[in-house]
């Protein structure tokens, strides 16, 4: 008998897994459906040697000093800094868009103070900002909204901007100095020997076994276990009982070049051009030295892996009512980004997490028998 069966070997498992397992002496059986750890944060080396990832860049950022000293306990860190440009009007731009994206593009001088004034010329004002257009075009007006947004966003998400909630493009920043970093968290890094390495050392514990292709309904019939952990997507949990969840999709397209390097930086974005969104170089995220490069092209798609869930007023009315069913399970927890329909990053995953594990030590006591377990452990 397990004290807990947990769907998933992504960040929201396998922070579960390992905290359960060594905090709590209590035994852990981790299930996911796919052949390996990480979720889709998974790397591996492929065909060539050179370390990918194999469902899309994953760059870790934080401003928690709590989340960034708990994953620091299974991997050293590699400083890395994101930069990412975006293909233009035929130039390679930086986005978030600068100082230096706008004097490159528009052949202008201008300082912080001009930047302000030329974007306040342009922005368009809005009574309330609602949408991810609403946040763009009122920041920096139509051209550069339509020039690195609409296209992209159109692409990825299969819906206009127009029609997404305000949080997705807000994401990315508008800035009037020359800072191109990508994110600009306290924490910046990649684990030194990659994210899968960082899950094998999470989950080796004597208190913890991991079934990899293994279905939750196969495990559900076939495992004995006390109580769940939930990672996969919530709608899919409950037989899609008020209707399906969308979740967006993508097709990744890895390839290995005769070539030293693709591009200047690890990510070019494409929102005037191609069918995919970006193009990924890992050597530049991983510091790997090879002759060869490996990229990933990214095509968006409805069909597929639920990748990202939709931020939209109507989707999130959906997820509230799968969400009163969850809160009404007994003994089960629903965590992570698919399964509390949240477009969540890593560290927000693991803060989640952790925040779950702090919730089971105050309802749920620990079994005398796993109590043994821990002070054995201890000695
Ligand atoms: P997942 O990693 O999705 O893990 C859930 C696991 O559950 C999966 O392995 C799945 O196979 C398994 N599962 C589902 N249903 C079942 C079932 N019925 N039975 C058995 N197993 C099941 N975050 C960042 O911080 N920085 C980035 O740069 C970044 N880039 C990203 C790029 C892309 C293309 C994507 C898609 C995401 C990116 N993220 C990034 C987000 C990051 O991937 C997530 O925050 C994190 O991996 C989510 O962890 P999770 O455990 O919630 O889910
Ligand atoms: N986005 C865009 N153009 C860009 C970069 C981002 O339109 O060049 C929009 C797009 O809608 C994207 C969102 O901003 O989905 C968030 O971007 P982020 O890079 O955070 O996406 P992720 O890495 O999560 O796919």
């Amino acid at each position: 008998m397990f004290d807990w069966l947990i769907v998933g070997a992504g960040f929201a498992g396998s922070v579960l897994a390992e905290r359960l397992a060594s905090q709590r002496g209590e035994r852990v059986l981790v299930i996911d459906k796919r052949p390996h750890i990480g979720g889709n944060a998974y790397d591996r080396y492929d065909d060539s040697g050179i370390l990918i990832h194999q469902y899309g860049p994953h760059i870790f950022h934080t401003n928690s000093e709590q989340i960034f000293d708990y994953l620091s306990r299974f991997t050293h860190w590699r400083p890395y800094e994101h930069r990412v440009l975006a293909e233009v009007d035929g130039m390679l731009a930086p986005i978030p868009i600068n100082l230096d994206t706008v004097n490159k593009l528009f052949k202008l001088d201008l300082d912080s103070d001009g930047l302000a004034a030329w974007f306040a010329e342009r922005a368009e004002p809005r009574a309330e900002i609602r949408t991810s257009e609403d946040v763009v075009v009122s920041a920096v007006g139509r051209d550069l909204y339509e020039k690195f947004f609409k296209g992209y966003t159109t692409k990825q998400w299969g819906v206009d901007p127009s029609q997404l909630d305000k949080s997705v493009t807000a994401r990315v920043p508008t800035r009037t100095n020359r800072d191109d970093r990508y994110f600009t968290d306290a924490y910046q890094y990649m684990p030194e020997h990659g994210y899968t390495r960082l899950f094998e050392r999470m989950l080796t514990h004597p208190n913890i076994k991991v079934m990899l292709q293994t279905d939750f309904e196969e495990a559900r019939q076939e495992v004995a276990y006390r109580r769940l952990i939930y990672s996969g997507p919530i709608d899919e949990y409950f037989n899609f009982c008020y209707g399906k969840l969308p979740y967006r999709s993508l097709h990744f397209r890895h390839e290995t070049l005769d070539r030293k390097w693709l591009q200047p930086v690890a990510v070019v974005n494409y929102p005037q051009t191609q069918a995919y969104t970006r193009i990924t170089e890992y050597k530049h995220l991983t510091g790997q030295r090879h002759e060869k490069t490996s990229v990933t092209y990214e095509y968006p798609s409805d069909v597929g892996d639920p990748y990202y869930p939709v931020p939209r007023a109507e989707n999130m009315e959906l997820y509230k009512k799968y969400e009163k069913l969850a809160l009404s399970e007994p003994d089960v927890w629903f965590v992570g980004r698919l399964a509390t329909y949240r477009y969540y990053n890593m560290d927000q995953v693991v803060g989640q997490a952790l925040s779950t594990f702090r919730r089971i030590c105050q309802d749920v006591p620990v079994d005398r028998s796993a109590r043994v377990r821990t002070q054995v452990a201890a000695e």
